[in-house]
């Protein structure tokens, strides 16, 4: 009779990690996409690089839009109480997104470092078109 042998298994450890933890503070915050006519936003995200804390999303153009070059992207920190703590304004790249035949839907990229104000629990992240009045 023949026993089954247990075989050692060898665990890697792999070093180099990708994903650095977010800070406490950054890691519990809503991240909230919104669309404008022109664009739509994917996927924001909070990251952090090289110690600095950094926000990326995607952008895609709407369907029926004919240009993106006049928009942009509005970070819009808010608190828990819905107030508006403040707002940036950023830009993503590349500015105009063409729909080409056969091809993949184009999208354009945004990714900024961020300064997040005490007492933000939720930045949208939304599409805007046109420019920002004085007011
Ligand atoms: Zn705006």
């Amino acid at each position: 009779m023949n026993s089954p042998r247990l075989v050692g298994i060898v665990i890697l450890a792999f070093t180099g990690c990708a994903s650095v933890p977010l800070p406490p503070e950054a890691a519990s915050i809503a991240l909230v996409p919104g669309s404008s006519a022109a664009i739509r936003v994917h996927r924001p995200r909070l990251l952090t690089s090289k110690g600095n804390l950094e926000l990326e999303a995607y952008v895609f153009r709407q369907f029926n839009a004919d240009t993106t070059v006049d928009s942009h992207v509005d970070l819009v920190f808010l608190d828990g109480s819905g107030r508006t703590l403040r707002v940036e304004t950023v830009s993503f790249w590349p500015r105009s997104l063409r729909r080409a035949a056969r091809m993949p839907e184009p999208h354009a990229y945004v990714r900024t470092a961020v300064n997040i104000p005490n007492g933000t629990t939720t930045i949208e992240v939304r599409g805007h078109d046109g420019p920002h009045r004085d007011s």
